[in-house]
């Protein structure tokens, strides 16, 4: 059982914030976990990395192996309250796309939802030179318009392996955080319902 939402979308395109202004809305109360944290304490301990941005360059094999660790730890939360995972569709790594959720850890997590949040590639491109925080891979417009549409993808897989309903949320410039928000509260206040 439990209830399991994950929010998808490529960095830059407003997931933190939308998720953050949600949760203060909605009536359900939600674990919010990101699934980038969960596998970096796991990448850490094992002494692989020192910074978040360096587990995308590891070996395919060894980020699915933080992926399970990450599952296992997020199902084992989920038993006792919803779940809201903070996470990516896809990765861009050095040798190509990697999934976010093969197989085995969809079947584990078995989200209710996979929510993408989505913008134009100018929009996400503005949003990203804005944030200097973080070492974020340089990409033209074109890049991220195939990197969106292979999310899209990639949820219909994650899909055929969950009881996942995808739910695509625009977040445009000028009015759009408001109503993007909106949009993902309906989809929090489900769990209220599920969980009466
Ligand atoms: P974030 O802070 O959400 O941008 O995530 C930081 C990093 O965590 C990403 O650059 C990825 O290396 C990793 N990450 C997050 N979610 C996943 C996932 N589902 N599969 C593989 N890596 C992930
Ligand atoms: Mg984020």
């Amino acid at each position: 059982m439990g209830f399991v939402i994950m929010i998808t979308g490529i960095p830059g395109v407003g997931k933190s914030t939308i998720t953050k202004l949600a949760l203060k809305r909605t009536r359900a109360r939600f674990r919010l976990v990101n699934f980038g944290d969960m596998m970096f304490e796991e990448a850490v301990r094992m002494g692989l990395v020192k910074h978040r941005d360096e587990m995308r360059k590891l070996d395919p094999q060894t980020q699915k192996t933080l992926q399970l660790k990450a599952a296992q730890r997020i199902v084992e939360i989920a038993r006792e309250e919803p779940v809201l995972i903070d996470t990516h569709a896809t990765i861009k790594t050095p040798v190509g796309y990697l999934l976010g959720f093969p197989r085995e850890v969809i079947e584990i997590l078995n989200p209710n939802f996979i929510v993408i949040i989505e913008a134009t590639p100018s929009e996400i491109l503005g949003r990203r030179l804005r944030d200097l925080k973080r070492d974020r891979d340089v990409e033209t417009e074109e890049q991220i318009a195939r990197h969106q549409d292979l999310n899209r993808a990639a949820a219909i897989s994650y899909a055929m392996h969950s009881n996942a309903l995808i739910k695509i949320i625009e977040n445009h410039e000028d009015k759009g955080l408001e109503e993007a928000v909106n949009e993902l509260v309906k989809v929090l206040d489900l769990a209220v319902r599920e969980y009466a």
